[in-house]
């Protein structure tokens, strides 16, 4: 009731503000030209004060589910035109790890589950317009019918697409097509004035580059327009493991080379590869679809400071070219330097190749493994210092033991458009590592959530103290000195953009860079 009560005063301040007198009861909310639903239950609070990290906590003081892209403006155009203080977040599926979706002094932006416009396919241009709240494993069942599916991935298709492209959006097929960021040819956007704006590369393009990358501070995408190939069929999927981590390293980069060759040479469609230091256990092991070959437990511990490498592969293809497959991959391993006798393959149709790391959700949901604390740290290492990395971190810092997957693969720059809000190393090769563990209270110290957090620490001071210029994916700091060494030469640029779209900081104050400006 307080909470009403408190909510009600807040109102009445933007409502006078924009000249509406009407309203001091919440149920009177259409009065505003608002349609969607302003939610004040406790339930929806409490949906939203939480999210995949675990970790944070802050509940808003209402939740507005949207009836469309103009009914989103009115409500921003209103917190715009207050003098109450009052935020706005865009929560899209809630797999931020620190919060990034959370406001405790505002509204939260339901995008994801809003009932809005269904995906429009233009077949002979190939692309989709989708709603922002949209999860990619929606975009992608709606772009199959049509034989056409989107060029590049997250790893894990439950996660929205306004969720994605305010990071980057990365997976196997980043070194080939750029990330989800680079794929992408119109948005629509509500500004933090509440102006609904389309923007591209040649429309409002200060608006467009802003917001690719921007973590929702410029604006709320509300329509994306994403680029479309034709659909494969299968997928032939491939991992092998290597003791040696330079020869780990030369092949990945060697793979991610050949795209830029002849068309004759056999190239890849998705590469990525994981660390393994320590085998046993769900945790370690949830997102493997298939299993590698018996050897490869009993390698772990002998291997060079007891630490493997897996790499991983994956060519596309069409029902009708499957005689040709074998042959190319072949040809490929040939190529290669891993332990002999390491290689597992699988074969599977494109969908469930794209949504397999769903298979590893459901495994952890069964053993109640899910939804545990998961402090997450995502770097960008500089292809020139990751040998260092690797002797620091994989084979000393993490001691034999990483409470889930380590990721690792290689990403060119040269697919990442330079005037987005994204950073990256300056080397043209970079390393994405992703240490995507999960806290465990269950009285092993080393599997706590404080054990955990520290050692990321450890790693991120190992980086500093050995001037290994890497960047946050997924960023999280709690200073601005910290946010300005992040975006490095960009910052001026991100500011003015700032200034520009949301000039009282309203949006997306949970990433903590800017505080509300009243
Ligand atoms: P939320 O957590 O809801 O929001 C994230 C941020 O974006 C917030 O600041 C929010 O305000 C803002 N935002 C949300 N919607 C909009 C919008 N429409 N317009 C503007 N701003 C908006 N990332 C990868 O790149 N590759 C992966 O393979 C990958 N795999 C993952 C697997 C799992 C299991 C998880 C939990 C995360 C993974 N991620 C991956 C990270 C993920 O891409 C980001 O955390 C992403 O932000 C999550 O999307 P979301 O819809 O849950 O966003």
């Amino acid at each position: 009731m307080a909470l009403e009560f408190f909510f009600t005063l807040a109102l009445y301040g933007f409502v006078t503000t924009i000249g509406l007198i009407l309203i001091l009861d919440p149920t009177n909310i259409p009065s505003f030209g608002i349609k969607g639903k302003l939610s004040f239950d406790q339930h929806d609070l409490a949906s939203v004060s939480h999210d995949f990290g675990g970790q944070s906590q802050a509940e808003p003081l209402a939740v507005f589910h949207p009836d469309s892209a103009e009914d989103i403006a009115r409500l921003v155009k209103a917190v715009y035109e207050s003098t109450q203080g009052l935020t706005v977040s865009a929560r899209g599926h809630g797999h931020s790890v620190n919060g990034q979706a959370q406001t405790s002094n505002g509204i939260v932006i339901r995008m994801s589950g809003s009932p809005t416009k269904p995906a429009r396919i233009n077949e002979k241009l190939k692309y989709v317009d989708v709603w922002g709240g949209d999860l990619w494993i929606n975009v992608l069942n709606s772009t199959l019918g049509y034989g056409l599916a989107p060029k590049s991935w997250t790893d894990y298709l439950y996660l929205s697409v306004g969720g994605t492209l305010s990071n980057a959006g990365i997976s196997g097929q980043a070194f080939r097509h750029g990330p989800q960021i680079s794929n992408v040819y119109e948005l629509d956007v509500v500004t933090g004035k509440g102006e609904l704006k389309t923007c591209s590369e040649k429309q409002n393009s200060e608006l467009f580059y802003a917001v690719l990358g921007g973590l929702g501070q410029f604006g709320i995408i509300t329509r994306a327009r994403i680029a479309l190939e034709p659909s494969p069929q299968r997928v032939r999927w491939i991992r092998v493991v290597y003791s040696n981590f330079s020869a780990f390293t030369q092949d990945q980069e060697y793979l991610i080379s050949l795209h830029g060759q002849s068309p004759d040479v056999e190239k890849l469609d998705y590469i990525e590869g994981s660390v393994v230091v320590d085998h046993a256990g769900l945790i370690n092991n949830w997102r493997s679809s298939f299993a590698s070959p018996g050897n490869v437990s009993s390698l772990v511990g002998v291997a060079n400071g007891g630490v493997l490498y897996r790499l991983e592969i994956a060519k596309n293809y069409q029902q009708s070219n499957a005689n040709s497959v074998d042959e190319e991959i072949e040809a490929l391993l040939k190529r290669l330097h891993y332990i002999p006798a390491t290689t597992s393959t699988t074969d599977l149709p494109y969908v469930d190749f794209l949504d397999r790391v769903h298979k590893g959700e459901l495994k952890l949901r069964s053993q109640g493994l899910w939804e545990v604390p998961h402090p997450w740290l995502n770097l960008f290492v500089p292809k020139s210092r990751v040998e260092e990395f690797d002797k620091g971190v994989f084979k000393g810092i993490l001691g034999n033991h990483s409470q889930g997957p380590i990721l690792i693969y290689p990403i060119n720059r040269n697919k990442w458009e330079k005037r987005t809000s994204a950073v990256t190393p300056d080397d043209e090769v970079f390393y994405l590592v992703a240490f995507l563990r999960s806290a465990l209270d269950n009285g092993d110290s080393s599997q706590t959530l404080e054990y955990l957090n520290n050692q990321n620490r450890q790693i991120l001071k190992f980086c500093d103290d050995n001037g290994i210029k890497i960047k946050q994916y997924l960023p999280h700091y709690t200073t601005q000195k910290e946010w300005i060494e992040h975006f490095g030469d960009k910052w001026s640029t991100f500011y003015r953009r700032k200034m520009e779209f949301d000039p009282k900081h309203i949006l997306a104050t949970g990433q903590g860079i800017f505080y509300p400006n009243f």
